[in-house]
């Protein structure tokens, strides 16, 4: 492992040539899924499985290809296929626990900040289909840069505990912000709490999905990612991969997105006026 710092900024690039190694999946490929069940043995040791007792629903055990130590990944179900989607509410409910614990357990033994993200889809990133998501400890020494939390605009829901909503910088058409009420780091959410955000992730990843449906015209197989920002005030965010970025966004930190987050927000919240005209707009780029 190799570390680059840029001399003009705060980014770092890590070289890590081991992950060229990491087995990779597509559709259609068989390989021996170290995440299934029944094949826990081709996984390093684990370190927490949910529930503790009886058939597991949630793994976490660490990465095999680690891009910096400590580097894990929690498994999200023993079933090869299902999506994070298609899993049981309180299968669901298991991988936030499991978030909560190695939370935690980092904040506790360690300074670095404790990232957790999941790549969904093959444009998203991930090398093996067996849906899952990592946790991964960002020693200060990097002053990982996050996204700071974005004001509250273009809200799609709230409740007691959140805000869903699509911040006015947003930089992918339809990402999605789920951020905390309360002033505290993810490891302190409460059980309420943790049942609450578990419903809405999953009620608008299922929206996202229809819109996506909607604008196959891309041809890019449905993606997303959402990570969670490991300082104060928490929030989730969601990704959504529809479209590239591009030469302009690689070459200038200038993003051009083809869906504003306001009408993100009334699709989000099945607008239909409001939806036409994003779907004008998608078809419009489609053609250019
Ligand atoms: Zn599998």
């Amino acid at each position: 492992m190799k570390l680059a710092k840029d001399p003009f900024s705060e980014s770092f690039v890590i070289y890590v040539p081991s992950r060229q190694n990491r087995p990779e999946e597509r559709r259609g490929e068989e390989i021996k899924c170290p995440f299934c069940k029944g094949n826990e043995k081709l996984t390093p040791k684990e370190l927490l499985r949910l529930p503790e007792k009886g058939d597991w629903q949630v793994r976490v055990v660490p990465n095999k290809y680690p891009i910096l130590e400590p580097h894990e990944v929690i498994i999200h179900t023993p079933e090869h296929d299902k999506s994070f989607l298609d899993i049981p509410f309180e299968n669901a409910r298991l991988i936030f626990e499991a978030y909560k614990k190695r939370f935690n357990y980092h904040k506790k033994h360690t300074e670095g900040e404790v990232l957790i993200y999941a790549n969904t889809g093959e444009e998203a990133g991930a090398s093996l289909l067996h849906s899952h998501s990592q946790l991964i400890v960002l020693d200060g020494s990097f002053k990982p840069s996050f996204p700071k939390p974005q004001p509250v605009e273009n809200l799609v829901e709230e409740n007691e505990f959140f805000w869903v909503y699509c911040p006015s910088f947003s930089q992918w058409p339809y990402e999605l912000w789920i951020k905390s009420k309360r002033e505290v780091l993810f490891g302190e959410i409460g059980q309420e709490e943790l049942v609450s955000l578990v419903f809405l992730l999953r009620k608008y990843l299922k929206r996202l999905k229809q819109l996506h449906e909607i604008t196959h015209k891309f041809k890019i197989p449905f993606s997303y990612n959402w990570y969670i920002y490991p300082k104060k005030p928490w929030y989730l965010r969601i990704i959504p991969r529809f479209v590239y970025h591009a030469g302009l966004e690689l070459a200038s930190n200038l993003t051009a997105n083809i869906v504003s987050p306001l009408e993100a927000s009334l699709a989000y919240k099945g607008v239909e006026k409001d939806y036409a005209k994003v779907l004008e707009k998608l078809e419009k780029l489609g053609e250019d």
